[in-house]
């Protein structure tokens, strides 16, 4: 346990991190006592590089610390080249079963590679694609999948299991490990989640690589965030996890936010405005639903953390305003409460309410970050 959680004000909220050992995507640390980061997946034709770059920067900008790309053939391995030059954040390439697709990869830039080191033939190829790695200072993602589960252990264990997948990921790890090569992180994903998290809890016990956590094919944004954030969330919450991603049949965009609600939610990182509002009713001095659409929207560019409430009446809207940084309680007459710092500070009215706390939240964002750059 770290000093800090020993010093804890609130035990109730402490998650102690399972140690994992820390590796490097680029420059982003996975593991050890690196923030938890959120990655996501391009769905563009890896080919089309305007269009996949476009969707890194999209991602980039909604909070993505890594972000992975398919290289299913030679065309995308070359235009993974270009797109990796015009993008900031740490790119993996997604490869499978090419293992010549792997060392044009790793030639390209790529930080990472995803590749079951087990499912590309002979020992030479995964000699020449771990020395490509050594070569370009590529890390790599051991990716394990309940659909696809290597037959022996199918036999071995009659169905997909938790036991199963464990054992599939230290087979591949052991195969890096005999050439080695330690520079990687480990993921075991299943769209059940009680398969998933289980064999997640299985690895962790097994060894100390850096997981990285998902549930596969979860399904659409809300079906998919709701069964994500239930396996993701179950995982860390027992301190099991160094990287997520959220897989959604939706705009990868929203995978990158849903990761860090699912953080947000745990304390686990904060970015951004957190927001705390009612779901309103009949009490409420204003459109509590509207306004808080607007300010979402009109705020979701400040990545600083700072924490707002929003809320219908004085029923819960003192209290927690207490708890953020700026608060909006519904009064009546069209006569609201702001508070700044947990105090009530001034009223605003209906009209002037959305742009008014709009302009404080930024001023708020402002002012922290200017005291950062100064300190
Ligand atoms: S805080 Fe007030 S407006 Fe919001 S749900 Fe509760 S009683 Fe209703």
């Amino acid at each position: 346990m770290s000093k800090s959680q020993a010093m804890s004000v609130r035990p109730y909220r402490d998650i102690t991190r399972r140690k994992s050992r820390q590796i490097r995507v680029g420059d982003v640390l996975v593991g050890g006592d690196a923030p938890i980061t959120v990655q996501s997946m391009t769905n563009t034709l890896t080919t089309d590089v305007d269009a996949t770059v476009a969707q890194v920067l999209a991602m980039e900008e909604a909070g993505a610390d890594i972000v992975r790309i398919s290289v299913p053939d030679e065309a995308s391995s070359a235009a993974l080249k270009d797109i990796i030059k015009q993008v900031n954040v740490p790119i993996v390439a997604d490869i499978h079963f090419h293992y010549k697709r792997g060392i044009e990869a790793a030639e390209a830039g790529a930080a990472c590679l995803r590749i079951n080191p087990g499912n590309i033939g002979s020992a030479a190829r995964v000699r020449e694609v771990v020395s490509a790695a050594k070569d370009h200072g590529c890390s790599m993602r051991i990716g394990v999948n309940a659909g696809s589960l290597e037959k022996d252990l199918l036999e071995k264990y009659g169905e997909p299991c938790p036991e199963a997948m464990v054992e599939s990921a230290l087979n591949h790890a052991r195969i890096l490990e005999d050439n080695d090569f330690y520079e990687f992180k480990i993921s075991v994903k299943a769209s059940d989640a009680f398969l998933g998290v289980a064999a997640y809890q299985g690895l962790a016990e097994a060894c100390d690589y850096p997981l990285h956590l998902g549930i596969t094919e979860a399904g659409g944004l809300q079906a998919g965030t709701v069964l994500s954030s239930i396996g993701i969330g179950n995982l860390l919450w027992a301190g099991i996890g160094d990287t997520l991603r959220v897989s959604l049949s939706a705009d990868p965009v929203e995978e990158v936010k849903v990761g860090y609600h699912i953080l947000k939610s745990l304390g686990l990182r904060t970015r951004g405005v957190k927001v705390v509002s009612c779901p309103s009713c009949a009490r409420q001095g204003f459109d509590v639903v509207k306004t808080v659409a607007a300010v979402e929207e009109r705020l979701q560019h400040i990545r600083t953390p700072i924490s707002l409430s929003i809320i219908g009446c004085v029923v819960n809207g003192p209290g927690e305003a207490k708890e953020t940084d700026i608060g909006l309680t519904g009064g009546g007459s069209d006569n609201h409460k702001v508070y700044v710092g947990g105090v009530p500070d001034h009223n605003t009215s209906s009209e002037e309410m959305i742009d008014h706390i709009v302009k404080l939240v930024q001023d708020k964002a402002d002012a922290i970050e200017a005291e950062k750059e100064n300190s």
